[in-house]
């Protein structure tokens, strides 16, 4: 019976929480990856899950709301406050597709 016993309470041992971790922020990529239009952190963008980030003219009427690199959703980029950004500061990294999202939503 004690095996049983013992089968049965590592059945039900539930895995860590995994809601804890450290928090990981936002890159808030400086520029639209369509047209490289500034965006600042403060600019109206639109992101799609993995970061992937857009003006809202490329994202609304070029992308029609579809990342052209994950085929996810794009969702308003939300604003980090002033006194936040000395600390996370934005990316600076700017990424740009080649050839812009013209061939993207052809396809
Ligand atoms: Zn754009
Ligand atoms: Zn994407």
């Amino acid at each position: 019976m004690s095996a049983l016993l013992a089968w049965a309470v590592k059945g039900v041992k539930k895995p860590a929480p995994t809601c804890c971790k450290e928090p990981t922020v936002l890159e808030l990529r400086p520029n639209c990856e369509c047209c490289d239009k500034d965006l600042p952190p403060q600019a109206d963008a639109l992101i799609c899950t993995y970061e992937c980030t857009f003006c809202r003219n490329c994202g609304e009427n070029v992308l029609k709301d579809v990342c052209p690199n994950c085929g996810g959703n794009l969702a308003t980029r939300p604003i980090r406050p002033q006194a936040k950004l000395a600390k996370d500061p934005a990316s600076t990294i700017r990424k740009l597709r080649p050839g812009g999202c013209a061939g993207a939503a052809a396809n």
